[in-house]
């Protein structure tokens, strides 16, 4: 087990970004209630989410489509709102653990408990002290570069300069920061974070038993799809993490739209035999799990 240290810079963001979330509630419900404010909030919950899904996610961690400059800029932008790094800490955190699943050099190592998978990790900083990966693919984009560099300000000015300015235009700065910028901030990072606890933990595993990513449509209706975790573990090259028909997957349905618009383009799918071989394959595996009754 690696030496873990309290990150208190961490520890105090987190806390008092809480505390301001709560009062947005009370803010918004008490002191002025506003449904311009709150459609706001709603509108930039789902544009954050998509930056983490479709941005961090799909497209930079994993290189599961392509798409073009306006569109990376616009995932980077809502992706720094997310507040949870800049696309390159993201991915080099994500594809360590992808790589890793389930070790010690796993940063969010289920294994490790719960709440150490879900914010445990970010409270301490064993983590930060590991070297980025070298990150050549997304260093070779400038605008995945230039995020980086400016991280804090393009953070700064989209969860609080844009909201404000948006919301004074009904009067109601404030309450905008607080709903658009802070209660939807700190919803966003559990929903994100329950990607690596509750889809580590609950649900099924049709794809692969290899390690403990679960399939789940709880998760997947609180992260615009990502819940199909065990599939996505299996074939994380795929655009899709939920691949049936009735599969919540939001981030799969927009990026297939973008490809018919001509702004997203080299979709990667799985061949359906690969996923057929791997389903089998599970079936085989948990049949021989339980004992014949002839012995
Ligand atoms: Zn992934
Ligand atoms: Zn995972």
């Amino acid at each position: 087990m690696r030496e873990k240290e309290l990150d208190k810079v961490n520890v105090i963001f987190m806390l008092v970004t809480h505390l301001v979330a709560a009062y947005a509630i009370y803010y918004a419900a008490v002191v002025h209630p506003s449904w311009e404010t709150l459609v706001l909030g709603l509108v930039w919950f789902a544009l954050c989410g998509l930056g983490i899904t479709a941005g961090y996610h799909r497209l930079f961690s994993h290189p599961t489509y392509k798409t073009n400059a306006f569109i990376r800029a616009f995932l980077l932008f809502f992706g720094a709102a997310s507040v949870q790094n800049s696309a390159l800490k993201w991915s080099s955190d994500h594809r360590r653990h992808h790589a890793q699943v389930d070790t010690d050099e796993d940063p969010y190592n289920i294994k490790r408990g719960f709440w150490w998978a879900h914010i445990g990790w970010i409270f301490f900083r064993d983590v930060d002290k590991r070297e980025m990966l070298p990150m050549k693919d997304l260093r070779a984009d400038p605008l995945v570069v230039f995020q980086e560099r400016y991280y804090i300000l393009i953070a700064t000015v989209a969860t609080v300069v844009v909201p404000g300015a948006i919301g004074a235009l009904w009067g109601d700065a404030l309450g905008a920061i607080l709903v658009a910028g802070f209660l939807r901030l700190v919803i966003e990072w559990h929903a994100t974070f329950a990607i690596n606890s509750v889809a580590h933990y609950i649900g099924s595993q049709p794809y692969s038993l290899g390690n403990t990513a679960r399939d789940s449509w709880l998760t997947a209706w609180i992260t615009f799809g990502e819940g199909y975790h065990n599939f996505h573990h299996k074939f994380q090259q795929d655009y899709r993490n939920g691949i049936r028909w009735y599969h919540l997957d939001p981030t799969k349905w927009l990026v297939w739209a973008g490809s018919k618009m001509g702004l997203t383009r080299d979709l990667k799918r799985t061949p359906d035999a690969a996923i057929q071989r791997a389903l089998r394959e599970v079936i085989e595996s948990n049949s021989k799990r339980v004992p014949s009754k002839a012995s």
